[in-house]
Order: structure tokens, then C-alpha cells, then sequence
């Protein structure tokens, strides 16, 4: 509730906090953004860099495997005639030996599976017929009519495991004579080829375009937001390759600045509202009374000169009344301050309520109080003032739980256009009257005469 009030009578000091938290929170944003931008694009490079490498590493590996068939394919093309199924093994067997992870390396003579290394567990392939395998045959037919070699895969193999299948047709005296498969065993061939080149800020993974199968690491990659895509061909199935920053160092630390700026917005906001609040508290504490919240002498003066001018300026009337407690040492006395303390709240209270906004109120010391009755129409205004405040104490008042008779006396003094009237002559006028009402026995208003002279007011006083 405190904290409410205090926010409500400083809603400008709260207005401005909420402008420079704004203000902090709109740089921070745009340098932040702009940080961030650039971190992005500086990712995207690494990423790209690292996908070519890996890129290039396949192809340099795999070129280390397939090179055995261009050997054996000459081998073949010399000797055709008269090929011995021994020495054709033999050759098979140190081809294979010159590679790493390939599976199988076979020879079909025409269509047929002729030659096979290594033959343990392959054995049932010999004899066999491309065109009988209604999986394999559009592949090697589609090899041979190009008359190139096709390397598919990775996929599936009737064996188990995944595996590359590379088909190199041989034409001798542009005729076709039979076909060079080499089976890669696909996933050792991907782990040693990537072997050197784990990279600890990132992940990839790669699957196939067509099918979205993934055949090396983690498929999640491919769903990450900030994910670096590019496809690849060195199969004649198109690979694509995902390439993501493994753990979310960047968008942790982007929170982290966030907070840290909104932090610093909210201080400085904070800061703002308290070194305002606070100087508009001293403010306050230099012109108003701390009791009655009134406004003290030194306000009093200002407001008096203001208004004095003005009443010049456009030759309007002005009064002050300079009030005074009847025999409030004896109140304190008999009461004790506190009562004293809550009968001058009292009082300032009471005559608020019976002036208008625009005249002024001061508690000017002990239990004097001052009103400035600025722009008077009629100057007899200020006699009824000072008689209703009179009145509105008599019958005594209540004040915490105890009934005290009290009484105020008033001195009245008017400005009617004497241009040589001063705000202190004015006051000394006033003074005066008040002497003058304490005089004739107090709870009732006098109003300033020169002596000789005619009130301005021209009436009876009582
Ligand atoms: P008089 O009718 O002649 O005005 O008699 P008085 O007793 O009111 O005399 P005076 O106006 O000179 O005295 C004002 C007294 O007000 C003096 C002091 O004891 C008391 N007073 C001054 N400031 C405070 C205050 O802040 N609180 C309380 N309770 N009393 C105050
Ligand atoms: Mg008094």
C-alpha cells in the first residue's frame, strides 16, 4: 500500500524512470541485434569451411578405394583371352589388400558373377546373373549403357550392414565385356575418412536428398534452426549435409547479455525515479512545513511577491489574513504537544477547507498562519473570510478523544492600488491587526487602519 502511495505522488518521477528503461532497453536491443547478426554470419562461415573440408575428404577417400578398379580394369582388357581363374583371384586378392574398408571385389564376365574376393561367405554369389536380380539389374544397366563407372549408396546390403556399391563397366574394342563391382563397407569407410576431423564446436550429419534417409550421424541436425545445409554429389545419388553448432553457446550467451542489459535498464530506471523522488522531497522539506504539509515562510514570500505583482499588474485586490492561535502555550500545557501538534493539523485543515485553490495557506512558525486572498473581486470578500474562519472554530474541537475549546485571532490587511506597497509593508499591516484583535481580547478579526485614516474595507468590525 505504501509503496503504491508513493508511486501515485511521484507519478512524474515514474514516468521519466519508465522513459529511460525504455531508452536503455531499445540501445541494448540494437547493439545486441546487431552483435548477434554478425555472430550468425560468422557461424554460417565456419559452417560452410567445415563442410568443405569434410566434402573434400570423402572424395579424396574414396578416390583412394575406387583407383584398384582402373588397375584391374587394364589388367582385364590385356588379358581377356586368356584369363586363369587363379591368377585372376591372385589379383583380386592384392587389390583388396591395398584398400581399407572395402567389402567385396567381383567380376562379372559378361553378366554373370565370374570372380569374387574375398570368396568366404560370398560364395553363393558366383554364378549368379545380374539380370536375375530384379533389385540390382536397373543399376548395372543403367551403368553399362553409360559406360561409366556409378557409385550408389549408401544402402542396405542383402549381407547386412550399409554398404557404397561402386559399378565400373569394362568395353573392350568399344564392345561390353563385363562389369567391376567394389563393395564399401559404408560405415567404416565414413568413420575413418572422418576420423581427424571431429570438430568440437560441430556436428553434421548426412542422408540422402531422395529418400531423407540419414546414414551418418545425428538426424536431429537436420531439424535444428540454425542449421548450415548444402548437398553434395559425389555419388550418383545426391548426399545432403547438415552442419549445426553442438552446443548453444551463442544463444546462451545472447540470454545472458539480454538479461544483463535489461538489468541495467531497470537500474537506471530505478536510479532515476529515487534521485527524483529524493529531490522532490527536498524541495518539499525547503517550502513546506513538515507538520501540517503547508506551505512555510520562505514559500510564503514567493507566492506574497507573485501575487502582489499581479494585483499591480492588472489592478486587482489582494488581502492577507495573519492568524494566531489564542493561548496555545496553555493548550500544549494543559493537553500536551501531541494534542498541540494534532490541533495545528487541525487548523491547517479547517482553513484549507474554506479558502479557494488558488489563494495560498502557510504555517509560518508556531501556531501563525498566513492566507493570501489573491485576486479578490470584492474586497469585502476578505471580511466574510476572516469571519467564517472565526465562526469555524467556535463550540470548540474533538481532537483525539479530547474536547478542546480553541480560538484564532486575525488580522486583515488589503491592497487597493497603492503602487508603493510592499509584500513586507504588507505584511507589517497585517501584523499589526492581529496585534490589534489579541488586544481587544482575541477570537475575532481586526482590519488594518492608518491612523486618521478610513479602513479600505469601510464597514463595522466586530
Ligand atoms: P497568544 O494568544 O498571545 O497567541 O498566546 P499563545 O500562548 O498562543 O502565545 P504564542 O502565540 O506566542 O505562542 C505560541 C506557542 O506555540 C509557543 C509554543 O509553545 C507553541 N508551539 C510552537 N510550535 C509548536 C509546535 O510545532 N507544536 C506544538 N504543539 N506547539 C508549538
Ligand atoms: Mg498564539
Amino acid at each position: 500500500m505504501k509503496l503504491i502511495h508513493d508511486l501515485k505522488n511521484n507519478a512524474w518521477a515514474l514516468a521519466s524512470a519508465g522513459i529511460v528503461m525504455i531508452i536503455f532497453m531499445v540501445i541494448f536491443e540494437t547493439l545486441i541485434s546487431a552483435e548477434s547478426q554478425k555472430a550468425h554470419a560468422k557461424l554460417r562461415a565456419e559452417a560452410a569451411s567445415y563442410t568443405a573440408t569434410l566434402k573434400s575428404k570423402v572424395d579424396r577417400e574414396l578416390n583412394a578405394v575406387l583407383f584398384v578398379t582402373s588397375g584391374l580394369s587394364s589388367y582385364l582388357t590385356i588379358y581377356h583371352h586368356d584369363l586363369e581363374h587363379q591368377k585372376v583371384q591372385s589379383v583380386l586378392a592384392d587389390l583388396y589388400a591395398r584398400t581399407k574398408n572395402v567389402r567385396n571385389l567381383a567380376v562379372a564376365v559378361g553378366y554373370k558373377i565370374t570372380y569374387m574376393y574375398p570368396l568366404k561367405s560370398n560364395e553363393k554369389a558366383i554364378g549368379v546373373d545380374y539380370r536375375a536380380l530384379p533389385h540390382q539389374w536397373p543399376q548395372v544397366k543403367a551403368a553399362i549403357e553409360r559406360n561409366e563407372g556409378v557409385l550408389v549408396g549408401p544402402l542396405n546390403l542383402v549381407q547386412g550392414g550399409r554398404g557404397l556399391i561402386y559399378r565400373f563397366p569394362v568395353y573392350i574394342n568399344q564392345k561390353y565385356w563385363g562389369l567391376l563391382s567394389t563393395v564399401i563397407n559404408s560405415d567404416a569407410f565414413f568413420k575413418s575418412a572422418f576420423k581427424e576431423l571431429v570438430n568440437e564446436e560441430f556436428g553434421f550429419a548426412i542422408r540422402n536428398k531422395e529418400t531423407r534417409e540419414v546414414f551418418y550421424g545425428d538426424p536431429k541436425l537436420f531439424a535444428e534452426q540454425e542449421v548450415f545445409l548444402s548437398t553434395s554429389n559425389s555419388t550418383d545419388v545426391e548426399w545432403e549435409w547438415a552442419v549445426a553448432q553442438k552446443t548453444e553457446k551463442a544463444s546462451k550467451l545472447l540470454l545472458i547479455t539480454r538479461l544483463m542489459g535489461m538489468m541495467i535498464a531497470v537500474l537506471m530506471a530505478m536510479l532515476v525515479y529515487f534521485f527524483l523522488r529524493e529531490r522532490k522531497m527536498l524541495t518539499e522539506l525547503a517550502t513546506h512545513d513538515s507538520l501540517t504539509g503547508l506551505a512555510n515562510r520562505r514559500l510564503l514570500d514567493i507566492r506574497l511577491e507573485q501575487a502582489l505583482a499581479n494585483a499591480k499588474r492588472f489592478n486587482r485586490n489582494l488581502a492577507i489574513l495573519f492568524m494566531d492561535i489564542d493561548h496555545f502555550k496553555q493548550l500544549n500545557d494543559t493537553h500536551g504537544h501531541d494534542v498541540g501538534d494534532a490541533l495545528l493539523k487541525l487548523v491547517a485543515d479547517r482553513l484549507k477547507a474554506l479558502i479557494r485553490d488558488i489563494d495560498t495557506l502557510c504555517r509560518i512558525s508556531g501556531d501563525e498562519f498566513v492566507i493570501v486572498l489573491g485576486e479578490l473581486n470584492d474586497i469585502h470578500d476578505a471580511n466574510s473570510i476572516a469571519n467564517k474562519i472565526v465562526n469555524a472554530f467556535q463550540g470548540g474541537v474533538s481532537i483525539l478523544g479530547e474536547r478542546v475549546s480553541i480560538s484564532l485571532s486575525i488580522g486583515v490587511a488589503a491592497y487597493g492600488g497603492e503602487s508603493e506597497e510592499t509584500s513586507q509593508s504588507l505584511m507589517k499591516k497585517a501584523d499589526v491587526a492581529l496585534y490589534q484583535a489579541k488586544a481587544a481580547g482575541r477570537n475575532q478579526y481586526k482590519v488594518y487602519t492608518e491612523v486618521g485614516q478610513k479602513s479600505l474595507f469601510d464597514i463595522t468590525e466586530p
